[in-house]
C-alpha cells in the first residue's frame, strides 16, 4: 500500500463491542465513515449509542476491537480531531457566559486555558457564530437564549477546531419543527462544504431522512448498519428486535410501531447485524 491509505478515513472501527457490567450493549461493528458521510444513529433507550460516542472518543474503552480517527488509534480522554455535541442538558438560566464565550471553548487556545484571546482566536469565533447563525444573540447570555439558540453555539463550539468527525448525541431533542430544521441544515451544510464525517444520533429519523448516507441501527443487543431503505424496513427491524416491529410510510414521514422498549429485548447474543 502507498502511503497510509487509512489516514484518508475519519472514523475507522473494527471488531468492536460493548459490555457494560454482563450485559453486551452491541458486538462485531465494522464501520468505516467516508469523508462527509451522514450516519443516524438509531436505537431504543439504553440500547448504547451514548455510549458508543463517548468510546470513540476515548472516554469509554470498547471491550473488543479498535477506533481510528484519521488513521490514528483513539486512546485517552478527548480528541481534537473529533467534534462533539454530547446529549443535552440545558444551561441553567443563571449562566452568566456569554454565546460567544461557549463557542470561545471549542479552539484550542481557549481550551486550554489561554487567558487572554488572540486575535486569530477572535475572528475563528466570530466566523463559528456566523456559520451557525448565532450573530444576532452571541453577546447574550447563554442562560437567557432558547433551547435552539443554545444548540446553534452548542454545534459551532464543536466544529471549533474543524474536526474529521462531528459526534451530535439527539442534538434535536425538544427542538421544535423549524429549530429542527435549522440544526439539520446547518450540519448538513458543513459536512458538505468541509468533509466533516458526521455520526448523528436521533430518536426520530425523520428530521435527517433527507441528509442521512447511512444509517445504524443498535437494538436487542445487536446492529444493522445500511442505506434507510434497508435498515428502516419492517422484516430487518422485526430480525434486529427479535419481536414484530412495523414501518409504516405515511405523507413522507415514516413511523416505526411496536419497537418494544430495550429493557424487554436483551437479546445479548442475538446473530450479528447483516
Ligand atoms: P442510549 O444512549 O442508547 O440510551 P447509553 O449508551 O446511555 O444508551 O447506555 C447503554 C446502557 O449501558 C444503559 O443500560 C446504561 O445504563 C449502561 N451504561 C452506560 N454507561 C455505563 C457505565 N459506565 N457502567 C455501567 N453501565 C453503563
Ligand atoms: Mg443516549
Amino acid at each position: 500500500m502507498t502511503g497510509d491509505p487509512s489516514s484518508g478515513v475519519p472514523l475507522r472501527i473494527r471488531g468492536a463491542a460493548l459490555r457494560r457490567g454482563q450485559r453486551e450493549l452491541w458486538a462485531g461493528l465494522d464501520l468505516d465513515v467516508e469523508p462527509g458521510e451522514f450516519i443516524a444513529v438509531l436505537g431504543p433507550s439504553g440500547s448504547g449509542k451514548t455510549t458508543l460516542l463517548r468510546a470513540l472518543l476515548g472516554l469509554e474503552e470498547v471491550s473488543a476491537g479498535t477506533v481510528e480517527v484519521a488513521g490514528s488509534r483513539v486512546r485517552g480522554r478527548g480528541n481534537r480531531r473529533i467534534g462533539y455535541v454530547p446529549q443535552q442538558r440545558p444551561l441553567p438560566p443563571e449562566t452568566s457566559l456569554r454565546g460567544r464565550d461557549l463557542v470561545g471553548l471549542g479552539v484550542s487556545g481557549h481550551r486550554f486555558g489561554f487567558p487572554v484571546p488572540r486575535r486569530a482566536d477572535r475572528a475563528r469565533v466570530d466566523a463559528l457564530v456566523a456559520e451557525v447563525g448565532a450573530t444576532s444573540f452571541a453577546d447574550r447570555p447563554v442562560g437567557e437564549l432558547s433551547g435552539g439558540e443554545q444548540q446553534r453555539l452548542r454545534i459551532g463550539q464543536a466544529l471549533a477546531d474543524d474536526p474529521v468527525v462531528l459526534l451530535c448525541d439527539e442534538p434535536l431533542t425538544s427542538l421544535d419543527l423549524a429549530n429542527q430544521r435549522a440544526i439539520v441544515s446547518l450540519i448538513d451544510s458543513h459536512r458538505r462544504a468541509r468533509g466533516t464525517a458526521v455520526l448523528f444520533v436521533t430518536h426520530d429519523i425523520n428530521p435527517v431522512l433527507d441528509v442521512v448516507d447511512r444509517i445504524l441501527y443498535i437494538a436487542g443487543g445487536s446492529f444493522m448498519l445500511g442505506s434507510p431503505d434497508e435498515v428502516l424496513d419492517s422484516d430487518v427491524l422485526t430480525r434486529l428486535y427479535g419481536a414484530p416491529v412495523e414501518v409504516l410510510r405515511a405523507g413522507g414521514r415514516l413511523v416505526v410501531v411496536g419497537a418494544p422498549d430495550a429493557e424487554a429485548a436483551h437479546h445479548h447474543h442475538s446473530e450479528a447485524a447483516e
